[in-house]
């Protein structure tokens, strides 16, 4: 039997040769070159199959030194035919399935050949860290944790103002007309509109009922893949804007983790791709409630995002004074060593001389394109004298600025195979960096799903939707979320109080339920499905799901009177 498992290319082979050295199994040295070790073990039967050590593979370097634990290592399946042939053989299959503890003292002479540098001490300082963080908050303590409005930071607490213009009204109603199912338009005292009214008069519990219900609705996922429609969320946004046997529309929003554009610009896609009305009343992503914050400070650094689009949402939510990292490398390049800065960035940023600038607050409105260079400039700033760059506090603590994220989730899928690091990331790095050099946690508000604020901020943009709908300036008494994100659509909605729909069309692939964050209401094939059956709830099974032209409202009437 021969083993290679050392590779000159990779030091991790060497802990492996190391770590077979403490466990004393027999063997050999046959052969070593500048590349290769080479092991001959006699005691294992030439008729077993052989297991083999890649050169690839990582022998445990992450186990923690002297107790193996079972899990915490990379582990490889070698298949049921390795069996235990001596003690010694056990604990190499023992190595196999759990990880080479890294050797607390290296006798390297024993073997004279290989050196094994043991590198864990940096790693083990930042999990000495890490492991100080606050633990992930269960679904209770979220809703208790200082990311909610009652956080000590400053949050918004004024009501929020409806953005809704005339132009944007015009152009609703014009798409609203587009979806109707008959053709004709719904100006006040259009024949569609009388018949609506009489119908709804003969229904008026049915009416009550509608008013009193709302969806709140995940984007992706759920409506749409990407740029792609979900077929059967045009249809239900058809039925829910007046193809139901009432004419009546249903409120619906929309509440989404996405970020990075401005709203006007994210609704006139979905209403493209959707064929149905999406307007910017209607519609929450990750860092709309921030718009409030603009009454609360002037300047601000604004990171993430592609190019300077979030500048300009910035700008639209009405920040007065907007700094983009950029405009600090432009200032100053050696504040970021590693950071190649462009000619076209240097000539679209806004440089100043920023040690004469007070910052008051960081706002991360969306995924870093620069880890290094945003990570750089918004630890510099929280040591800051009241964000003034180039400066560092006395007091850094109480002195500090305050951070706010637009949403928490850690990883996105995107059309690479396995998940890409999202936002959350990116504060668990900066929380652990602030930790590691201040000794203390990083306070912050992140919004988006889960966090209580975007719920409190959906309540007003519902209410401010009903009064456009039906003049009445209300939260409905029955709310549904659907979502497929078990761990924000879902944990979110069940915690504020809502009823809960999970689909299937996106991130969940579970069996009855998810385990963690179960849908409250249940789990659907798709939206249409998950729609239906809670309008049916609310409205009664023989609520028909199409606006019929020709329904006559008195014989109708009779017909339900009889009932
Ligand atoms: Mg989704």
């Amino acid at each position: 039997m021969v083993l290679c498992i050392a590779n000159g290319r990779r030091l991790r082979g060497g802990a492996s040769l190391h770590g077979a050295y403490k466990y004393g199994l027999p063997f050999e040295r046959s052969k070593i070159d500048t590349n290769h070790l080479i092991i001959s073990v006699p005691s294992y039967s030439t008729k077993m199959s052989h297991p083999m050590f890649s050169p690839d593979f990582n022998f445990g370097v992450n186990t923690p030194p002297e107790s193996p634990t079972k899990g915490h290592a990379p582990k490889r399946s070698f298949g049921s035919h390795v069996h235990k042939k001596s003690d010694s053989w056990g604990s190499l299959i023992d190595i196999l399935e759990h990880g080479i503890p890294i050797p607390t003292s290296l006798n390297s002479g024993a073997f004279g050949a290989i050196e094994v540098p043991a590198t864990r001490s940096p790693e083990a300082h930042v999990s000495q860290y890490m492991n100080a963080l606050p633990a992930p908050p269960s679904a209770k303590e979220r809703r208790l944790s200082r990311n909610s409005f009652g956080a000590a930071l400053p949050i918004p607490r004024s009501k929020r103002q409806s953005r809704l213009s005339s132009v944007t009204f015009a152009n609703v109603q014009d798409a609203l007309s587009s979806v109707e199912t008959d053709g004709a338009k719904t100006g006040v005292g259009s024949p569609r509109n009388i018949l609506v009214s009489q119908v709804q008069d003969v229904y008026a519990e049915k009416v009550r009922a509608a008013k009193n219900m709302a969806f709140v609705f995940d984007i992706d996922g759920v409506l749409v893949h990407g740029d792609r429609l979900i077929p059967e969320g045009r249809k239900v946004l058809e039925m829910l804007n007046g193809n139901n046997q009432l004419g009546i529309k249903i409120p619906h929003i929309f509440l989404t983790n996405g970020s990075g554009k401005p709203e006007a610009a994210r609704t006139e896609q979905l209403s493209r791709i959707l064929h149905n009305p999406v307007s910017t009343d209607q519609f929450i992503q990750s860092h709309t409630p921030m718009r409030a914050l603009a009454e609360y400070y002037k300047t601000v650094l604004v990171v993430g995002g592609e190019g300077y689009r979030c500048r300009e949402v910035a700008e639209e939510y009405g920040f007065k004074d907007i700094v983009v990292p950029n405009d600090i490398v432009a200032w100053d390049p050696s504040i970021a060593p590693y950071r190649v800065f462009t000619e076209e960035e240097r000539a679209s940023s806004r440089p100043r001389d920023f040690t004469k600038v007070e910052i008051e607050a960081i706002m991360v409105f969306s995924d870093s394109r620069d880890y290094a260079t945003d990570m750089q400039i918004i630890m510099d700033l929280l040591r800051s004298r009241k964000g003034r760059l180039g400066t560092v506090a006395a007091d850094p603590v109480s002195e500090r600025i305050p951070i706010y994220f637009s949403q928490g989730d850690i990883l996105c899928p995107t059309e690479h195979p396995i998940p890409r690091m999202s936002q959350g990331a990116f504060r668990i790095g900066l929380e652990a960096m602030y930790k590691a050099l201040m000794g203390v946690d990083l306070e912050r508000v992140v919004y988006g799903k889960p966090e209580l604020a975007t719920y409190k901020y959906a309540d007003e943009v519902m209410a401010s939707w009903m009064e456009n709908l039906h003049g009445e300036e209300r939260v409905p008494e029955n709310i549904y979320m659907v979502g497929d994100n078990p761990a924000s659509d879902i944990v979110g909605g069940n915690m504020y109080g809502w009823n809960t729909c999970l689909v299937r069309t996106g991130v969940f692939q579970g069996g009855e339920n998810d385990e963690e964050n179960p849908a409250n209401f249940g789990v659907f094939a798709n939206v249409w499905e998950a729609v239906t059956t809670a309008c049916k709830k609310q409205l009664g099974d023989d609520f028909k799901f199409t606006w019929d032209n020709r329904v006559n409202p008195v014989l109708h009437g009779r017909a339900s009177a009889v009932e």
